[in-house]
C-alpha cells in the first residue's frame, strides 16, 4: 500500500523549489543498512548515550562496560537519531587481527610472486570514514602475540583521524592480563585515552569468553606461510573492558549509567585503577 503522506513517491514537496524526504523513505533506508542484530533490538524513545544536545556519547572515545544485548537498543536508537550521514562500524578484536593478519600475508605474497588480489587493511576496516567505531573485545580463541599490537594499531588509526572509538566490555569477558587482547602497553594507552563507564542493564549470565583462567605468555607467533587473504565478513561478537570503575558523576536522567574518570588528570591520579598485571606481577 501506498504512503499516505507521500503517496509511495519517497518524498513530500516542501514549496516549489525544495522537497523534504517522506518518514517511509528513511525508514525503508534504516531497513536496509541496518546491522540486523540491532534492527531487531527492542525500540526505546530514550538514550543515555545520545541526547542531545547536551549528551553525545558518539562523539567521544570510551571504554564501555555493557552487555551487548543490552547496547544494542541503544544503537538503534543512536542510528535512527544521526541520520542518513552517520557512519558506524563494529568489529570484534578477533576481526582486526584476521584483518590484519591477512594483510600481513599479502604483503608476504607480493614480495614472492606478483599477484594482484584485493585486500583490506586495517585503516580501510575502521578508518577515518567512519563517524564511530566499536571494538568489541574478547573474541579470540587463543592468545596471540601480535593481538595487542594489532588493538593499539587500531586505536591510533582512529585517534590519527580524530575520530572516536567505543571499546566494548561484556562482563565475562573482563579486560584484564587474562584478556587474550591484553598487554601493559595497550592497557596503559586505554587507561590513558578512553575514559571507562559502565552501562547497567539486565543482569546476565554467560560463560567466560576470551579469557584465560590465568595468565600466560603468549603462544601463537605470527606465522605468515599459514595465512589467508581476509574475508570480508564482519564476526558478531561483544565486548568487554577495564576491571574497576570510579563513579563520578551521573548525567542527567540517566540513572544505569555511570561515567568516570572522564579527565586525563583523574585518571592518571587513580592509576592504580589500571592493570592488576602491574601490581601482580611482571615487573616485580
Ligand atoms: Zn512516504
Amino acid at each position: 500500500m501506498a504512503c499516505k503522506r507521500c503517496g509511495g513517491t519517497g518524498s513530500i514537496p516542501i514549496d516549489h523549489m525544495t522537497v523534504q524526504e517522506c518518514l517511509c523513505s528513511y525508514a525503508m533506508y534504516l531497513k536496509q543498512t541496518m546491522d540486523k542484530e540491532i534492527l531487531a533490538a527492542p525500540a526505546i524513545r530514550v538514550t543515555p548515550f545520545y541526547d542531545p544536545p547536551e549528551v553525545d556519547f558518539t562523539k567521544k572515545s570510551h571504554m564501555i562496560k555493557v552487555w551487548w544485548d543490552d547496547l544494542l537498543p541503544h544503537l538503534r536508537r543512536i542510528l535512527i537519531k544521526k541520520g542518513r550521514k552517520f557512519r558506524l562500524k563494529i568489529v570484534t578484536d578477533e576481526h582486526l587481527k584476521r584483518v590484519w593478519l591477512g594483510t600481513e600475508s599479502y604483503k608476504a605474497k607480493q614480495a614472492s610472486q606478483s599477484e594482484d588480489t584485493p585486500y583490506e587493511n586495517l585503516a580501510d576496516l575502521i578508518g577515518e570514514r567512519y563517524d564511530l567505531v566499536i571494538i568489541r573485545l574478547g573474541f579470540l580463541g587463543y592468545k596471540n602475540v601480535a593481538m595487542p599490537g594489532i588493538l593499539l594499531e587500531a586505536l591510533k588509526i582512529r585517534e590519527v583521524a580524530c575520530k572516536p572509538t567505543w571499546l566494548i566490555e561484556e562482563p565475562n569477558s573482563p579486560w584484564g592480563e587474562c584478556h587474550r587482547s591484553y598487554s601493559i602497553e595497550v592497557a596503559e594507552h586505554i587507561q590513558r585515552r578512553y575514559p571507562s563507564l559502565t552501562y547497567k542493564g539486565q543482569e546476565r549470565t554467560a560463560p567466560p569468553r576470551g579469557v584465560d583462567a590465568k595468565p600466560k605468555s603468549p603462544v601463537e607467533d605470527v606465522a605468515l606461510e599459514d595465512m589467508e587473504l581476509p574475508e570480508s565478513i564482519v564476526a558478531p561478537g561483544t565486548v568487554l573492558s577495564d576491571t574497576k570503575f570510579k563513579p563520578k558523576l551521573k548525567p542527567k536522567s540517566h540513572d544505569n549509567m555511570v561515567e568516570s574518570q572522564d579527565s586525563v588528570v583523574d585518571r592518571l591520579a587513580n592509576d592504580k585503577v589500571l592493570c592488576s598485571a602491574k601490581k601482580k606481577g611482571r615487573r616485580s
